[in-house]
């Protein structure tokens, strides 16, 4: 069976272990079935997520005229802080920036190597934390827009990381840590504009990836380069696919790419 189609962020459910989707135009392949089947990935070339040229990708799918362009890749996506559609402030498309950035945000916790801080829209819940891999999450602060959000997050990030270490994620090198004891350790680092928000009562969310044997040295799979590869598929963790010779491969980081996947 052959697939071909241009990348973008697997679809998951939050089941126990997750389920995991590649969607593509006219197909979508339940990758959770594909566990312990052999596979074969090549590159075909780009196709941007906005204009479908085949353009080189720059950065979050997008060629490089359009990541500068599109309002989907404004400086405010990865820094929460930066939002202004609270004030009426237009970046690029004042329209898209309010219905994004108006709608109520959760700052977390979430531990996948080690615990850090983080910020998404609450309708992404636990979507956010299953892209990342994270194995136990809790809500901290529900705020009702991504500003607020944000300047939560930038005065937590002095107490705790905001960065994970995507090898030890996938090595599994991870322990389990008591999140309701870091909320309320956190609390009174919350900005006064937040404090109103924090969540006093919520519990750790667990999460099971289907990885049956997690690697000791990841090697992460540069398609382009390699123009094509072989592997049996032994995991699911995050927006990676784990391969039996330690070969991983981030979906995530990979959208606009077109490639072919044949079941061998
Ligand atoms: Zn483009």
């Amino acid at each position: 069976m052959t697939y071909q189609g241009v990348l973008t962020k697997m679809r998951t459910e939050f089941k126990d272990p997750i389920q995991y989707y590649l969607v593509f135009e006219n197909d979508f392949i339940h990758m959770n079935q594909l566990l312990t089947k052999t596979i074969q990935m090549e590159f075909v070339g780009y196709q941007c997520l906005n204009c479908s040229l085949n353009k080189p990708i720059y950065r979050q799918g997008f060629c490089k005229s359009c990541f500068f362009d599109v309002p989907q890749a404004a400086d405010w996506i990865i820094k929460p802080e930066l939002s202004k559609a609270h004030l009426d402030e237009e970046e690029r498309d004042l329209e898209y920036e309010k219905r994004v950035q108006l709608q109520p945000h959760i700052v977390y916790l979430a531990n996948s190597s080690n615990v850090k801080v983080g910020v998404t829209r609450k309708s992404q819940v636990p979507t956010r934390w299953i892209d990342q891999g994270a194995h136990e999450a809790i809500e901290i602060v529900e705020v009702p827009n991504r500003y607020l959000a944000g300047i939560t997050e930038i005065a937590l990030k002095d107490y705790v990381a905001d960065k994970t270490n995507w090898r030890n994620m996938l090595k599994n090198d991870v322990k389990d840590e008591d999140l309701v004891v870091w909320r309320n350790r956190l609390k009174a680092h919350i900005p006064a504009e937040a404090q109103d928000y924090y969540i006093e009562t919520n519990t750790e969310t667990q999460l099971v990836f289907p990885v049956q044997h997690y690697p000791k040295k990841p090697k992460s799979l540069n398609i382009v380069k390699a123009a094509s590869y072989t592997g049996t598929l032994v995991g699911l963790k995050g927006q990676y696919l784990i391969f039996e010779d330690e070969t991983v491969f981030n979906v995530r980081s990979n959208e606009g790419l077109v490639v072919k996947l044949s079941l061998l």
